[in-house]
């Protein structure tokens, strides 16, 4: 986050009309530009368009000769896109496992079978422990938090810091016995942006925890999203637990969703042999095998390692404008108010914005009353409850750029409106306190 310098409510008052005059001109415009969702663009998805055309009639055999149409063949996925995969996880192939088209549903299988069976290392399922509980780090992803309420499972929210989650945090809340593990979004996460540094990742694999059968959910699904020409180095996870003597600690999830296409991507799970092995045994039981079609057509289009991140080449230059315009816009509107501060990702798909606390539903409704749609918010905090509501999360992929440009001056100046109508608000009420 840029920081914030102190604000100045006599200026922000004596601005109150012209923001309101704006605001309302702008009302009239009827604008309708959404950057709630955090989906590619359709130029984003065109970039993939030859995919729908593999692997092509008679082309259904991978290298070692099994039939991608039919039933059989290996249920870990096929072993090209998982060898295509090995270098962008830094782990072997054997340690990869290709899935369907959605990395959070293998996420979700992973904790609904640890719920139900335990995992390598579990004395008993976690469904059988008093109040299972989940770190997480907030703000973070809606969707980790809604498969843990849906589970019953209690979400023990812990601060962003630039290099992670607040380790000291997470170290006292994971010697609880009954907290079974963190989400992680450790490349760009979501909403924040942040990457986890080396130290955070080792604490991570090191910790001692209450449960011998804690779990890192490691959601790396924006590990090749860079948004800068240098990108970070990912961290093998995997590898760090194992030399702390945790060797199964880690889960790592990862997808093409938003390499290739959305609905149409393969998610990848990558852990310990003993995890693999716990993992396949029960998906076996769960159906007859992955899209392997699907799979085969990923090897196809994007070749090798190098292929995909020329790929993610192309990504970056329809993506890297859009974030420059939001960023552009909010330091336009908003620097120096002391109102706000904002990320500055390298990578993924999101900008996250600390308004004044107590500032953000409001400035979301002003924002959506000048033709902006904007993630609701409080959605980036467990149960949708931002405590401090102050977090807005914009998503700047998917509107072409002209709708972004002019959607991030509607939000600047929504933000500073909110921030305006409540310090007025605060020092009427300070008056008549006097
Ligand atoms: N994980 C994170 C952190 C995300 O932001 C998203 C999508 O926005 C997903 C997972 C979804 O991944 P998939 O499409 O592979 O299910």
């Amino acid at each position: 986050m840029a920081a914030s310098t102190v604000t100045d409510p006599v200026l922000l008052r004596s601005r109150l009309d012209s923001l309101r005059a704006e605001h309302a001109a702008l009302k009239q415009r009827g604008l309708q530009l959404n950057i709630a969702r955090g989906k590619p663009s359709e130029e984003q998805l065109a970039l993939s368009d030859a995919i729908l055309s593999l692997p092509g009639p008679g082309d259904w055999k991978t290298e070692a000769g099994e039939d991608v149409r039919n039933y059989g063949g290996d249920p870990q996925g096929v072993p090209e896109l998982r060898a295509l995969m090995s270098p962008i996880l830094d782990l072997p192939a054997s340690q990869i496992v290709a899935g369907g088209n959605s990395s959070l549903a293998m996420m979700h299988d992973c904790l609904v079978w640890a719920l139900l069976k335990g995992v390598p290392g579990s004395t008993e399922p976690w469904s059988r422990v008093e109040k299972p509980a989940f770190i997480c780090p907030a703000p973070g992803y809606e969707k980790h938090h809604t498969m843990c309420v849906e589970y019953g499972i209690e979400l023990l929210p812990v601060a962003v810091t630039p290099t992670g989650p607040d380790m000291d945090a997470v170290e006292a809340l994971a010697a609880d016995p009954r907290v079974k593990g963190i989400w992680c979004v450790p490349t760009y996460a979501n909403p924040t942006g942040e990457t986890y540094s080396d130290e955070t990742a080792r604490r991570l694999a090191a910790m001692k925890t209450g449960a011998p059968d804690f779990r890192l959910f490691w959601d790396d699904a924006y590990l090749v999203h860079h948004l800068s020409g240098n990108g970070v180095t990912r961290t093998n996870i995997v590898a760090l637990c194992a030399a702390a003597g945790h060797p199964d600690r880690a889960f790592v999830f990862a997808s093409t969703s938003k390499i290739t296409l959305a609905s149409a991507g393969v998610g990848f799970f990558a852990s310990s042999p003993a995890n693999v092995a716990w993992y396949l045994a029960r998906d076996g039981k769960r159906g007859v095998g992955p899209d392997k079609l699907n799979q085969l057509r990923h090897v196809r289009f994007l070749k090798d390692a190098d292929g995909l991140r020329d790929h993610m080449e192309k990504q970056r230059a329809l993506l890297a404008p859009k974030f420059a315009a939001v960023l552009d816009g909010l330091s336009r509107r908003l620097a120096g108010t002391g109102v706000a501060s904002w990320s500055n990702p390298l990578g993924g798909y999101f900008i996250s914005i600390e308004a004044l606390p107590g500032t953000a539903r409001r400035a979301v409704e002003l924002a959506q009353e000048a033709g902006v749609t904007l993630t609701v918010a409080g959605s980036t905090w467990p149960h949708g409850k931002d405590p401090q509501d102050s977090n807005i999360r914009i998503a700047p992929s998917y509107a072409p750029l002209a709708d972004v440009k002019a959607a991030a001056d509607i939000i600047g100046l929504s933000i500073l409106l909110a921030a305006a109508e409540t310090l007025l608000t605060n020092n009427a009420r300070n008056k008549v306190a006097e």
